[in-house]
């Protein structure tokens, strides 16, 4: 029996990504849609693939061409592996993820604007009715993930509309699914903006800290 090499060897099993669905869902998705770029590196291009196959586990994914179902959260990242439409699906992951991150974009602005001008968002995908005899069941599909995406984020939206946020620090308006009464997307943000806010009122008191001081601020404790 031939010894094994070390090239030979598989990599270690990656652990398995869990479906993703309701606020959780949606606080991924409006993350992966305030990204810059990438990622660029296989292991964690693979990881957010299947963390996007995980939030789709309620839609299915067909081929347009051969109509094979594809599921991403068990896929390795080729150019096939993420079903776009027309001449979209021919272009790198890379390129993909790209339209796919502004396509998301577009939806979670367009709800920000839609729900106070009461114009509805629209996602379309197929409803493949199916009948075994004692059991009849509807599974939307899509044949582009962008679709797909969009079907589910419209029913989180629908759902947890109101959680969907506006960063309240001056320079910032990320997006964020908020918990209870929080205003900023993150501890900087909450922490710059208290100190703004502590500096304004001693200053204009007359007994603002020394430039110094100011360097190192201490303002009140945040909440
Ligand atoms: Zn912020």
């Amino acid at each position: 029996m031939p010894r094994k090499t070390p090239g030979s060897m598989k990599p270690p099993e990656e652990p398995p990504v869990q479906p993703l669905i309701g606020v959780a869902r949606l606080r991924w998705l409006v993350e992966f849609a305030q990204q810059a770029s990438g990622p660029t590196d296989p292991g964690p291009e693979r990881r957010l693939i299947r963390t996007l196959g995980a939030c789709l586990k309620t839609v299915t994914l067909r081929a347009e061409g051969d109509g094979q179902i594809m599921d991403l959260s068990q896929t390795e990242p080729t150019t096939l592996a993420l079903p776009l439409r027309g001449e979209d699906h021919q272009k790198s992951v890379a390129e993909k993820l790209a339209l796919i991150r502004v396509s998301v974009q577009t939806l979670l602005r367009q709800s920000l604007v839609s729900v106070v001008g009461r114009t509805a968002l629209q996602a379309e995908v197929t409803l493949r009715r199916t009948w075994s005899g004692d059991c009849l069941q509807d599974h939307p599909e899509a044949h582009d993930l962008r679709d797909a995406l969009a079907y589910v984020l419209l029913g989180d939206l629908a759902t947890f509309y109101e959680r969907l946020s506006r960063c309240a620090a001056p320079g910032c308006g990320r997006l964020f699914v908020r918990e209870r009464r929080q205003r900023y997307c993150s501890v900087s943000c909450r922490n710059r903006t208290t100190f703004q806010r502590w500096y304004r009122r001693h200053r204009k008191a007359g007994r603002g800290p020394t430039p110094d001081a100011a360097k190192k601020p201490r303002p009140p404790r945040a909440t």
